[in-house]
């Protein structure tokens, strides 16, 4: 914070525009809170359907970025335990009530008043970001390009996983940020992955099965085994009913996105036999402080493309198309 009290942000002004470069004034942190210089934040497809208005409720202007790797710069009254220059990470689930029924039965990711990072409240596409102190996590040294893409695409794809209970045979509809990082801890676990991608799209097979798929394909082609689990990243509704059709009896379709385009209609039959369809919302500070030391021991690689902070609508666009392996990272 030497000298200017400007920084640099990336400002969503409407929904539906390009983001707009900007010098704004750089936050103060108030009690609970803490100031974070950002090093790397990564670019979510959540922040799409931001800058789309599929989700109708950001906070306008809005500075987006969930997956923030940076270190603290400042800190707010009252704040202790976090020295200046500690490495955190600042996740999605900004902030929540602590006392509704949800929060108090450890669904705090279903908060009735929550607050989100980059949407409800300003988030890392920036120099700097405020977070809530007990919503960060403390990161170890090391590369913040390569943590960013945990702080969103790990940490949902492993609560996904979750969601899968013990399932041996999982199939994961498309193979993104968040599948190449839950493919890589499901392989540790001794899990067999099914990788389904864009029909045609050998490059994201051929990445797949060096994750350690044993098979990848197009998601038009029924699965050569029946499936124990589906997990979805893809936005893709029609995805559902065709993971049904590729699980056993008693398999579960987890849909691991924020927003999915409709699900056509299928035939009763396709979900009898105890097969389930759930969704997965947001995260917990549990699933934090489960998902981080078991990335840690899976010795999980994630497979990055940095662009500079000013390129961010470059980015963007290039995680709208698919046109990157892996995940989007910004560098301010
Ligand atoms: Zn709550
Ligand atoms: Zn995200």
């Amino acid at each position: 914070m030497s000298g200017s009290d400007q920084m640099r942000a990336m400002v969503l002004e409407r929904a539906g525009q390009r983001l707009v470069s900007k010098r704004v004034h750089i936050p103060r942190p108030q009690a609970g809170q803490v100031l974070i210089r950002v090093l790397a934040c990564g670019v979510c497809r959540t922040d799409l359907h931001i800058l789309d208005g599929e989700l109708t409720e950001p906070a306008l202007p809005l500075i987006p970025g969930h997956e923030v790797v940076g270190e603290i710069a400042a800190l707010g009254t009252d704040v202790l335990g976090l020295p200046i220059g500690t490495r955190v990470g600042v996740p999605w689930l900004g902030h929540t009530c602590g006392t509704c029924a949800f929060c108090q039965s450890a669904q705090e990711n279903l908060c009735d008043l929550p607050l989100f990072t980059g949407y409800t409240i300003n988030g890392g596409y920036a120099e700097y970001c405020i977070a809530h102190t007990d919503f960060v996590f403390p990161l170890p040294r090391g590369d913040p390009v390569s943590q960013a893409p945990l702080l969103c695409a790990g940490l949902i794809g492993y609560r996904s996983l979750t969601k899968a209970g013990t399932a041996r045979r999982l199939g994961i509809y498309g193979f993104g940020a968040a599948a190449h990082i839950l493919a890589q801890i499901a392989r540790w676990q001794g899990r067999d992955i099914y990788a389904f991608t864009r029909d045609g799209d050998t490059q994201a097979q051929d990445f797949a099965r060096a994750l350690g798929a044993v098979w990848a394909g197009g998601s038009s082609a029924p699965s050569p085994v029946a499936l124990d689990a589906a997990l979805i990243f893809a936005p893709i509704g029609s995805l559902v009913p065709k993971a049904l059709k590729d699980l056993r009896k008693g398999g579960i379709v987890v849909c691991g996105g924020i927003h999915m385009s409709d699900i056509p209609a299928f035939p009763y039959a396709d979900l009898w036999q105890e097969r389930q369809i759930v969704s997965v919302a947001n995260l917990t500070r549990a699933d934090g402080e489960a998902f981080f030391p078991l990335a840690e021991q899976a010795q999980v690689k994630t497979e990055t493309t940095a662009y500079p902070l000013d390129r961010a609508n470059q980015a963007l666009d290039d995680v709208r198309t698919g046109h990157l392996q892996g995940a989007a990272v910004l560098l301010p």
